[in-house]
């Protein structure tokens, strides 16, 4: 199915989607959504018509570095002005154990699994969205005049937040790899979502309140977006980019 274009991509098929649309993650694959009623034999002008975009879309990103993924040897959180340098103790311990001083990250345990290795990175960059995203929430939240349930830090591929009609937000970690002032426009999103559960003129009215270049910063949001480390999303074990 992918044989007929420059791309590789996928299909989703949406039963709440209305209409079409193409979607590229931040490393590059491209998913084509389709409301589930429409005949899929409009599926071929929709991809010839969006070529020369997706093309264009994938050329920003960095070849090399997406088929040379690798282990960190900084981790940047651009957000926090933190640049941590990792140091990779191989040992024979049968858990990866990580240890902080500093800024440096000494990473101990079975080398050789570097999908191990990396869970565990992950598990770090998490906890690191806990200790820092959450307290920034609270911050922006009261300035806002609003208030929210419960907070969870995930890292999806795909958002960089949620909220629920249970006032529940959801923040991704990989927000501490984006500028400050990008993290705060995403908080300032998910925080209108608590007045408004769409994406209504109200609720970009209200967004524009308390971060009046929304329109800039949603655009800057997706090109950094792109430029997020590989080894944040992409497994060892996964075979799909070889
Ligand atoms: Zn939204």
């Amino acid at each position: 199915m992918n044989a007929d274009y420059p791309f590789t991509w996928q299909l989703r098929l949406s039963k709440r989607a209305k209409r079409p649309r193409l979607t590229i993650s931040n490393y590059g694959e491209v998913e084509l959504v389709w409301p589930h009623r429409m005949p899929k034999r409009y599926m071929q002008s929709m991809l010839t018509q969006h070529t020369a975009w997706v093309l264009k879309q994938l050329s920003t990103l960095n070849i090399q570095e997406r088929t040379n993924i690798d282990l960190p040897e900084i981790i940047d959180f651009v957000a926090l002005g933190q640049k941590w340098a990792l140091d990779y103790q191989p040992s024979s311990l049968s858990r990866i154990q990580l240890s902080e001083q500093g800024f440096m990250l000494t990473v101990t345990g079975d080398m050789d699994d570097k999908e191990q290795v990396r869970q565990a990175l992950l598990a770090w960059v998490k906890k690191k969205g806990r200790q820092y995203l959450k307290p920034w929430l609270a911050v922006v939240a009261q300035e806002m005049g609003l208030s929210y349930g419960t907070v969870a830090i995930r890292l999806q591929k795909r958002r960089w937040g949620s909220c629920s009609a249970k006032k529940n937000i959801n923040l991704n970690a990989g927000l501490l790899f984006l500028p400050d002032f990008l993290v705060r426009h995403v908080l300032i999103h998910e925080l209108t979502h608590l007045k408004h559960l769409n994406h209504s003129p109200a609720f970009w009215q209200d967004v524009k309140k308390f971060d009046a270049n929304y329109k800039e910063n949603r655009k800057l949001l997706q090109q950094y977006g792109l430029k997020l480390p590989m080894w944040l999303h992409q497994s060892f074990d996964d075979n799909l980019h070889k």
